[in-house]
């Protein structure tokens, strides 16, 4: 059976290439990096040219990177620190991001009963920027946490106006980037940023393995205490073949960003041709500045057809993810449709398609075919 893989925002394959870099770094860099032998040395050696190499694609200093398991790990680091050492009195935040930030929000509310704002979500998904400018007319120590690229629905955040309105108010800024690095270009030294999170397994590198950007300056307390790894922020002997493969998938989107860009636009434009030539009256959620390679669309479909849609996508060989209530067994609808959508809209199947250089054009049509004879 054809097997059809459209859930890239939930993670990538593994490139070729990246592969191929963590295999050698097993074989000849498996000395352990705190060592002071050669074997170390050599470790060592590597850990330090990942952490350049990532550095430089964000003209940034090496020395600003942190290597973590993940997103979520850096993100809850970054949010913690911020309330124990930093200051900060008040996160605002909004209801449609990630878990792995909303969570670690509300635990901090809870245990440090700090303020907690969130910013008003327009129907079409996008952050109320004026919202946000209005709240921090309240002087408080704040930190703002808002995501680039929304991961269900693909909608982008201006960061460059958000940490312009960040800076003028004296707060601090951290972005969830975890769906736009390794698939656009941040220029941290023209962007106001302090802090961001990214996760190498959604740029076709492995999984495990992520980083913090923290801005030079900013004293963090330790995420994990043992060894002096990291600066003695995170201990834990580095998996340098992990942070090589990060470094690599990195360096091969960059270089083929343009490209694949392109490529992945026209195959999403497709896939929304053929869905309103298939279904008429489906809706996007989200809006035109949506994310290229992101498509979450709600279809006209009837309330017993909804319910079995993911599986029935499954049998056929087609993974999708779930974009609203009702699917799949789950009570629950998206968090974050739940904030754009009306109710009796909530009720209907929303899908999120999300797409790589890996999918094709044929795909699309099957997908489209498969999903017409449900
Ligand atoms: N933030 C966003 C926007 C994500 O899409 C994800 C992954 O689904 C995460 C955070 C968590 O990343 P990780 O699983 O690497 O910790």
């Amino acid at each position: 059976m054809k097997k059809i893989y459209f859930d890239n925002a939930a993670t990538t394959p593994i490139r070729k290439e990246v592969i191929d870099a963590i295999i050698e770094s097993m074989e000849t860099d498996f000395g352990n990096p705190s060592s002071s032998h050669s074997f170390g040395r050599t470790a060592k050696n590597s850990l330090e040219i990942s952490r350049k190499q990532i550095a430089k694609q964000f003209n940034i200093s090496s020395q600003e990177i942190i290597f973590t398991s993940g997103a979520t790990e850096a993100n809850n680091w970054i949010l913690n620190s911020a309330i124990t050492n930093l200051g900060v009195k008040r996160i605002i935040t909004s209801k449609i991001e990630h878990h792995a930030v909303l969570h670690a929000v509300q635990k901090l509310e809870n245990e440090h009963h700090i303020q907690i704002d969130y910013v008003n979500v327009n129907p079409d998904g996008s952050i109320d920027l004026a919202h946000l400018v209005k709240l921090l007319q309240q002087n408080l120590p704040t930190l703002v946490s808002l995501m680039h690229v929304n991961n269900e629905t693909g909608v982008v955040l201006d960061l460059e106006k958000t940490a312009r309105i960040c800076e003028q108010h004296k707060v601090f800024f951290h972005s969830d980037t975890v769906q736009s690095v390794g698939k656009t270009t941040i220029d941290l030294s023209k962007i106001q940023l302090h802090f961001l999170a990214a996760s190498a397994h959604k740029f076709h590198g492995p999984k495990g393995i992520g980083f913090a950007f923290v801005r030079k300056g900013l004293a963090m307390n330790a995420l994990i205490v043992g060894g002096e790894q990291e600066k003695g922020l995170r201990a834990g002997t580095e998996p340098i073949h992990n942070i090589m493969g990060m470094a690599k998938a990195l360096e091969i989107s960059k270089t083929l960003h343009e490209s694949e860009m392109a490529f992945v636009s026209e195959l999403k434009k497709h896939c929304i041709q053929k869905l309103f030539e298939a279904f008429p009256k489906m809706k996007i959620n989200g809006n035109e500045n949506c994310f290229y390679n992101i498509l979450n669309v709600m279809l006209p479909l009837s309330i017993d057809k909804t319910s079995l849609l993911l599986f029935n996508l499954d049998i056929k060989g087609i993974a999708v993810s779930r974009g609203s209530a009702c699917q799949s067994g789950s009570p629950k609808p998206s968090h974050v449709l739940a904030q754009m959508l009306s109710g009796d809209d909530l009720l209907l199947p929303s899908l999120r398609i999300s797409f790589s250089h890996f999918n094709t054009f044929d795909e699309i049509d099957y997908f489209v075919s498969v999903l017409q004879s449900i």
